[in-house]
């Protein structure tokens, strides 16, 4: 049993929907004790009771209307010091693992960063953590009070959670102006794609694509399945898409319920970013590439010939 306060990302005055697993899994670890949602912004929190917040905190300030590194992490840093949490969880995301470390430095705590699951150990809440590109996984427990998380999106299934009462309580932190950094502006990816890092599937793209026209074949299915599109780098160095898609140990790390890698050979680094997938499929006209080995399930064939296909299916099973 712990008191779980919860960092929720917003974006566009909405709440992310990372909050949604983390506020979930929380509810589930407090077993009976308190879970706490915190928010910066004027971000809706209405929905924040129902996702199994007993508490919801806000927090408003000039300094907090983007992400400023040392006034986030001050902000939280007061919050959790008068909740008094014992554990504090956030999104593995890059705002994430770019806050929680600074909020636990500065509250002489610890923080395990990009776990993929939480569970009640000997000495209170413990996490797994995945390690060396994900060769291996580590049990981590933290001996600090509180203990602070990021986890990696997509890592628990959102199921039915026992409503807490979500009642609001505005926190007045008290923050410096000038604290050193100021953000002028925060510009959008510019299209209203699905994030890659948040995304539960993902198509991705290698080498084999050939071209920055060709990557357009993956449009049509993403859109049916909700997917976010992703590459390998050699696709990336190749210009055919921008490193903003790119997946593996230089680029993003996903973690999504449904992988698809399309003409991607599987090479260490590549896997370093997508191995935790739950379920992996490969298309690749090589037999013996490498990715077969990580994959759920193995399409040998053309990509040119397969991701067609993919899509008249979808498209069946989305209009009947
Ligand atoms: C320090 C370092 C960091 C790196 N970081 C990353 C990283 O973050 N992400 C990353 O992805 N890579 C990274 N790499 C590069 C990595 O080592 C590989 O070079 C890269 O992943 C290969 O990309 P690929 O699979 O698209 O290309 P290739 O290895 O060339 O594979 C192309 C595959 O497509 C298949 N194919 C060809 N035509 C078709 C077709 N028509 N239909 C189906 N299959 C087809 C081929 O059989 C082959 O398996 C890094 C490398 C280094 C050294």
């Amino acid at each position: 049993m712990s008191d779980i306060l919860v960092f929720c990302e917003s974006a566009v005055g909405s709440i992310k929907g990372s909050a949604r697993e983390l506020l979930g899994k929380a509810r589930e670890l407090a077993d009976g004790d308190d879970v706490t949602a915190v928010v910066f912004g004027d971000a809706d929190t209405s929905g924040l009771g129902a996702w199994g917040a007993d508490k919801v905190v806000t927090v408003q300030h000039d300094s907090l209307k983007h992400y400023n590194p040392v006034a986030y992490a001050s902000a939280l840093q007061q919050v959790v010091e008068d909740e008094s949490p014992d554990v504090v969880l956030g999104s593995a995301s890059v705002l994430g693992k770019d806050l929680l470390p600074r909020a636990a430095a500065l509250c002489e705590a610890s923080c395990a960063s990009d776990v993929t699951d939480l569970r009640e150990g000997d000495d209170g809440i413990e996490a797994v953590r995945p390690m060396y590109s994900g060769k291996c996984v580590a049990t981590v427990s933290i001996d600090s009070d509180p203990k602070f998380f990021s986890v990696r999106a997509n890592s628990f299934v959102l199921g039915d959670v026992e409503a807490g009462d979500g009642d609001v309580e505005e926190f007045d932190a008290d923050l410096d102006d000038d604290s050193g950094y100021e953000v002028f502006e925060i510009i959008a990816s510019g299209d209203d794609k699905v994030e890659l890092t948040e995304a539960s599937r993902i198509i991705s793209g290698g080498r084999a694509l050939g071209s920055e026209e060709k990557f357009a074949i993956f449009d049509e299915p993403a859109r049916l399945m909700g997917a976010a599109i992703g590459a390998s780098r050699a696709a990336v160095d190749a210009g055919y898409c921008p490193h903003n898609m790119q997946v593996g140990q230089t680029g993003k790390t996903v973690n999504p319920n449904l992988y698809i890698a399309c003409g991607i050979s599987g090479a260490i680094q590549h896997l370093a970013g997508m191995r935790t997938s739950k379920v992996i499929v490969a298309v690749n006209k090589d037999a013996d590439a490498p990715i077969f080995q990580h994959a759920t399930y193995g399409i040998v064939g053309d990509l040119f010939e397969v991701v067609p296909m993919l899509t008249s299916e979808l498209e069946k099973v989305m209009t009947d």
